[in-house]
């Protein structure tokens, strides 16, 4: 109702308008000149109700996510929404043009370790700054997109954050599964970082907003239906939330939890070859890659460390001395 505004958005009720969240100029942080500044579609419905930012783009392969973002804004009727969707489909727009994937090329960071970000410090450092003071401050749930990066293959599941407050770890955990996919995670606030420099999830603790991290979709690929699922869970939340005037999809039956994650790492450098896949299941103590040397003798063997299911898998053929192989992921109910 009425009209509101984000960064240089403004948007009438009933309305959806575009443009852009200025951050700054580039000239004083790098050899690079000009504005830095990230796209912003802000939707707003002619009826009250909450507001719903959708972020994506933070990794520059993750497209499923950028292009659900920008689908779920276009097949949103602003005459029938109650309240405001606002999506910021591009967070790392120098990494996009880039295609490089994890960081912003002009810091080398990633800008999911950067929230809530730093308004003098690196350029994602001040990216994320902006979203979260002109943005995040001003809505009340969040959807953070993900999904596999250019080097990665990956299963979709919905991770939502257990911050111990019980009324908003349950609309989370709601959120989260109403999204739909098929695995939702449970990210406990102790599980390695605190709310500060970090994860989109685990900064909204210091917020107390509910917010759920989609992972969808891999490789630097835009596969049609993983988008439309990850549409679909946008959408569908609006639903939970009565921001759509039709009742939300049930979540999937069955839909698993991933309970524990174990990451594989190789400590040697040399050809890599998977034994197994996304999806596979796997038996503690199974063999799922080695590493070779450049003359075909095996060098490592690498073993899973836990019952569960590749949820995340490295695909290039080359490792160094310490870098992720795969994730293995405990299921449970
Ligand atoms: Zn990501």
């Amino acid at each position: 109702m009425g009209t509101v505004q984000f960064g240089g958005v403004k948007a009438e009720s009933g309305q959806r308008a575009t443009g852009k969240l200025v951050v700054g100029e580039l000239d004083q942080l790098s050899f690079a000149r000009g504005q830095i500044d990230v796209p912003l579609i802000v939707v707003h419905g002619a009826k009250p109700g909450p507001s719903l930012l959708v972020l994506a783009g933070c990794h520059a392969g993750e497209y499923v996510g950028m292009e659900a973002a920008i689908a779920a804004t276009r097949r949103v009727d602003p005459q029938t929404l109650a309240g405001t969707l606002v999506a910021i489909p591009v967070v790392n727009p120098h990494g996009f043009a880039a295609k490089v994937p994890y960081i912003n090329p002009l810091d080398n960071l990633n800008i999911n370790r950067q929230w809530p970000g730093d308004s003098g410090g690196t350029v994602g450092q001040r990216i994320t700054y902006a979203i979260w003071h002109e943005v995040i401050a001003k809505v009340d749930y969040l959807i953070d997109m993900h999904g596999g990066d250019f080097p990665e293959d990956q299963a979709d599941y919905t991770i939502c954050i257990q911050t111990g407050d019980e009324t908003i770890d349950a609309i989370s955990e709601d959120m989260a599964r109403h999204f739909g996919l098929p695995y939702i995670r449970r990210s406990p606030p102790s599980e390695g970082r605190a709310p500060t420099g970090s994860s989109s999830r685990m900064a909204m603790q210091l917020l107390k907003k509910p917010s759920i991290t989609s992972e969808a979709g891999d490789a630097g690929r835009c596969d049609p239906q993983r988008m439309e699922a990850d549409t679909f869970g946008i959408l569908n939340v609006m639903r939970l939330l009565k921001m759509l005037p039709e009742p939300p999809a049930p979540p999937p039956s069955p839909q698993l939890a991933i309970v524990d994650r174990k990451t594989v790492f190789a400590s040697t450098h040399g050809l890599c070859r998977a034994h197994v896949a996304v999806w596979d299941a796997v038996k503690a103590g199974q063999v799922v890659a080695e590493v070779a040397n450049f003359y075909g003798d095996v060098i490592e063997t690498l073993s899973a460390p836990i019952d569960g299911m590749v949820v995340q898998r490295f695909f290039q053929g080359a490792t160094n001395p310490g870098n992720i192989v795969m994730k293995i992921g405990a299921i449970a109910d």
